[in-house]
């Protein structure tokens, strides 16, 4: 195996393994190691036909004591079982889940990126109702299973920003069905929406509330932060946004930094209030927002990272490097 760690981009890889667990008679199993990344479903498989699939992601960093260390797979956990319940599935015990991401890393430990390259590697936790049905209702049978893949620095060459086209004409969930959770068809439905964000010349979509179009809701992969001029950070309030790992860690990050923070609806004339905007998520920790392209209006937010968002990219990515203390405990050991 060599790989280029320099150049490693997001993109998939065949590693050496993954790991699988199946749910049988009301019971996990003990899980196996596969070394193929192929796996065996019926075609009446129901996460085929009917999307009762969830999936987490989360990242392992190579510190800078060398050792190997997961941010907070527990929060993924609890998202993952809230996915799980309100998609009927069954309860993964979060030491299973721990344990599960552990096993996995440990036997991938050759493509967790060297300390200094900036990449990490990149944990994919899916849960699939997998036995054999026509009939609409929960699976009987479920596979949970885990792949990794290692991942550059998502910025190589500097941090850019990325321009976001407000999608009106379609919403990725609806107000009370399935956007807080993370569900493999809430990006189905934001293929499309991305797609005419792109025909616009934009990166991403940003979403409005589904129910009135009048709110700030999140983007198609990531969360929405705005900072005030006065260094407030301001972040949407919904019921269909998915509660990001990223934000949350972010918004604890900025309350240590001394900056006054805020959860609630964002109303889209605020847009003008900004002075940064940023993406937030796991692959990314913070993208910044150049510019917003909304009906015939577009706000502008500079054309590099501002002072805040630079400030909280640079202590998360510390801390997950190991190079800041972790005085909240984020970061698990490996071994
Ligand atoms: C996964 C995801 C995010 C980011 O969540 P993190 O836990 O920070 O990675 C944001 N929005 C949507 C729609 C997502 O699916």
């Amino acid at each position: 195996m060599k790989i280029d760690w320099k150049n490693l981009g997001f993109s998939y890889m065949p590693v050496k393994s993954n790991i699988r667990y199946r749910y049988r008679d009301g019971r996990w199993d003990q899980g196996s190691i596969y070394n193929s990344d192929r796996i065996e479903l019926s075609v009446a498989s129901n996460c085929l036909h009917y999307g009762q699939a969830a999936f987490e992601g989360l990242k392992a960093f190579r510190c800078k004591d060398g050792r190997v260390r997961i941010f907070r797979p527990a929060e993924n956990a609890r998202r993952m079982n809230k996915t799980s319940a309100h998609l009927l599935g069954p309860e993964i015990p979060e030491e299973l889940f721990i344990d599960a991401v552990k096993r996995v890393v440990r036997d991938n430990i050759e493509y967790v990126p060297p300390y200094g390259t900036g990449g990490s590697l990149y944990i994919r936790p899916l849960l699939i109702g997998s036995s054999a049905q026509i009939g609409i209702s929960a699976a009987q049978e479920y596979e949970f299973i885990i792949l990794v893949v290692p991942v550059g620095p998502y910025y190589k060459g500097g941090i850019k920003p990325v321009d976001a086209y407000v999608s009106e004409d379609w919403d990725r969930a609806a107000p009370h069905g399935t956007g807080h959770i993370k569900i493999a068809g809430n990006y189905a439905a934001s293929l499309k929406p991305t797609k005419v964000a792109k025909e616009h010349g934009c990166h991403v979509a940003l979403f409005l509330d589904p129910r009135t179009h009048t709110y700030i809701e999140e983007f198609g992969t990531s969360n929405f932060i705005g900072i005030k001029p006065d260094g407030t950070y301001v972040t949407p309030e919904s019921p269909s946004i998915l509660e990001s790992v990223t934000n949350k860690s972010l918004l604890e990050l900025a309350r240590d930094l001394g900056l006054t923070t805020e959860r609630r609806r964002i109303h889209k004339d605020e847009l003008a209030d900004f002075s940064e905007v940023g993406a937030c998520g796991t692959a990314v920790v913070v993208t910044p927002v150049g510019r917003i392209f909304i009906g015939d209006k577009v706000f502008s937010y500079g054309d590099c990272i501002g002072p805040v968002l630079k400030k909280l990219f640079d202590h998360m990515t510390g801390l997950q490097f190991g190079e800041i203390e972790d005085i909240h405990h984020w970061m698990l050991p490996l071994d």
